[in-house]
């Protein structure tokens, strides 16, 4: 089968980041429990490769829920907040329970929580676009649950609650570019003095516009990564639109593929989320190169 590989393709800068600290934890303290609060990064594969070094992974707290798991935990645990970023009150809940923290967050997400900063200390209300339940969308809004607004991608926004004339709009890194440019052409019919920053990282910009420059004439598209990647759900959004008249599978490893998925296709693509290791990847890719013409 003719085959089309998109690239980049493996973790972006951000989850290779947050994976090498862990790892790097566990050799520097080989004998001390280490857990990490929710995925460190949306793919099982990954949370696996972990577990085999004795990273485990814990339920994320919540604001109101019950939290005293963290209690029974060693008081020697070392926990580690995700790469998608941590609601502010982890820390004082963490260092309550006399435990330590290690913040995996990925920079480009510190960025945007630098911008939201900035403008909060200008007097500057945020609306904040993103999924809600997300973690990214959690940490962004616990920065100032009074004057960061959320525009939620399913519920969109009452405007009326916002009543700064000129408030900057960010966003959750992974989501798709056109879908932002909808959400902000609706914001600014609303709010026309809104002051827009496109947050979206280099990371999902590139696996997007590569997944929309596949050839026209494929009539078959993996997308690779795990069900909780929202940046691979995006890809998916995207070949769905960009190649309408082709079967569009997201899948989470070359298991996923079944026969009747390319009975009659001429010719396929393969894509895949940040988070995806290379490996499950290459897989994929050596499975569809031994299929026939
Ligand atoms: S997808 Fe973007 S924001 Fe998310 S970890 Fe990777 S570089 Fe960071």
């Amino acid at each position: 089968m003719k085959l089309h590989i998109c690239q980049p393709h493996g973790y972006c800068e951000g989850v290779m980041r947050a994976i090498t600290i862990a790892l790097n934890k566990r050799k520097e303290h080989p004998n001390t429990p280490i857990a990490i609060l929710g995925m460190l990064v949306h793919n099982e594969f990954v949370i696996e490769l972990l577990e085999k070094h004795n990273i485990m992974t814990i339920n994320r707290p919540t604001i109101d829920g019950d939290n005293s798991y963290l209690g029974n935990l060693p008081k020697d645990t070392l926990i580690i907040f995700t790469a998608h970023g941590h609601p502010l009150y982890y820390e004082d809940l963490i260092t309550s329970f006399g435990l330590t923290y290690i913040d995996a967050t990925c920079p480009k997400v510190e960025i945007t929580h630098d911008i939201i900063n900035e403008a909060l200390n200008n007097n500057q209300d945020i609306i904040y676009i993103g999924q809600s339940n997300h973690p990214e969308t959690e940490a962004a809004l616990s920065i100032d649950d009074k004057r960061i607004f959320l525009y939620d991608l399913n519920d969109k926004l009452d405007f009326s609650r916002v009543k700064h004339q000129t408030p900057k709009v960010v966003n959750q890194t992974t989501l798709a570019i056109n879908e932002l440019e909808h959400v902000h052409n609706h914001i600014l019919e609303n709010i026309p003095g809104a002051e827009i920053h496109d947050e979206i990282c280099r990371a999902t910009r590139m696996r997007q516009e590569a997944v929309k420059n596949i050839p026209a004439d494929v009539d078959l598209i993996y997308i690779v990564g795990s069900t909780h990647s929202n940046n691979t759900k995006k890809l998916v959004d995207v070949a769905r639109i960009s190649h309408p008249h082709a079967d569009v599978y997201h899948i989470q490893s070359v298991a996923d593929i079944t026969p009747h998925q390319y009975e009659n296709k001429k010719s396929a693509a393969v894509a895949a989320g940040a988070s995806t290791p290379l490996h499950v990847t290459r897989e994929v890719i050596n499975h569809l190169k031994q299929l026939p013409e």
